[in-house]
């Protein structure tokens, strides 16, 4: 489709999952990831129509930096998908919770998007463009020791429905809201596989795949999306929708 879409957070996961689906659809992408030689890396095997920018997503003039290659590079951006952070649920209680760690959880998994919108905007209005945040069921739901992750992605689909009335009519702004995806490298996965129970909590039976994330945020950014703004939604195979009793 000629278009241009930044993803953050791409090294790996579920933002790699979204680049290799955008990709297929005839999307030009750019991978934005911390992890700089990793992501030069999938970069170069997802081949001609794959990009890569390193930042840190909390840090702005890496942001605005990062942001102006990609306008230099192909002279406009149609689409962004916020999907960065430190993606690591549990904390150390609370009480021995170091304000450095949540200040650092807070800047990237929230702060971040703000300055990728913040610094994307014009470029994305000018075309039209759609945002894609990626949020997460711990934003509705707790295990204990989990206040800084959850907090964030809160906060993000807050912010999510704030920017959607800023930035409409221009340009949409949606949420995706992962349950739980198996994300991590085929390697990882042979090392400690999943088992029975993971799958069968799900009322859909399975845990959930990479795939089945990237399909949603390439609905949202289609036109078929084109009446969706502030929206959030879950991608959880029915968990979150799950009425629990123990007897
Ligand atoms: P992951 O850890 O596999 O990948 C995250 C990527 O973000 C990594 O490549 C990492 O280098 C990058 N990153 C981290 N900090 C960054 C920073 N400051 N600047 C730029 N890049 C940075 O995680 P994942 O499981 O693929 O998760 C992707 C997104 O989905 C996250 O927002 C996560 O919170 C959310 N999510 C994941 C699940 C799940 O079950 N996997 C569930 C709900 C939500």
């Amino acid at each position: 489709n000629g278009k241009v879409a930044l993803v953050t957070g791409a090294a790996r996961g579920i933002g790699l999952g979204v680049a290799a689906w955008l990709i297929a659809e005839g999307w030009q992408v750019v991978l934005a990831d911390i992890d700089r030689a990793r992501g030069s890396k999938v970069a170069k095997a997802l081949g001609n129509n794959a990009w890569f920018v390193g930042m840190d997503v909390a840090h702005e003039s890496q942001v605005a930096v990062g942001v102006a290659e990609v306008l230099g590079q192909f002279g406009r951006l149609d689409a962004l998908v916020s999907n960065a952070a430190v993606a690591e649920p549990h904390n150390p209680p609370l009480e021995s919770l170091d304000l450095a760690y949540w200040n650092r959880i807070l800047a990237v998994n929230l702060t971040g998007t703000m300055l990728l919108v913040k610094h994307c905007a014009p470029y994305l209005r000018a075309h039209h463009g759609a945002i894609v945040t990626i949020a997460s069921t711990r934003a509705h739901q707790s295990e204990p020791d989990s206040e800084a992750y959850a907090a964030s992605k809160g906060g993000l689909l807050s912010l999510t429905h704030a920017l959607a009335m800023s930035l409409a009519p221009e340009i949409r702004v949606n949420a995706v809201t992962p349950g739980w995806i198996d994300a991590r490298d085929p390697s990882a996965r042979l090392e400690a596989p999943l088992t029975e129970l993971d799958h069968d909590q799900h009322p859909l039976g399975r845990v959930g795949l990479v795939e089945d994330v990237a399909a949603q945020v390439a609905w949202l950014l289609s036109e078929n999306a084109s009446f969706v703004t502030g929206q959030e939604l879950l991608v959880d195979g029915g968990m979150t929708r799950k009425l629990i009793y123990l007897d």
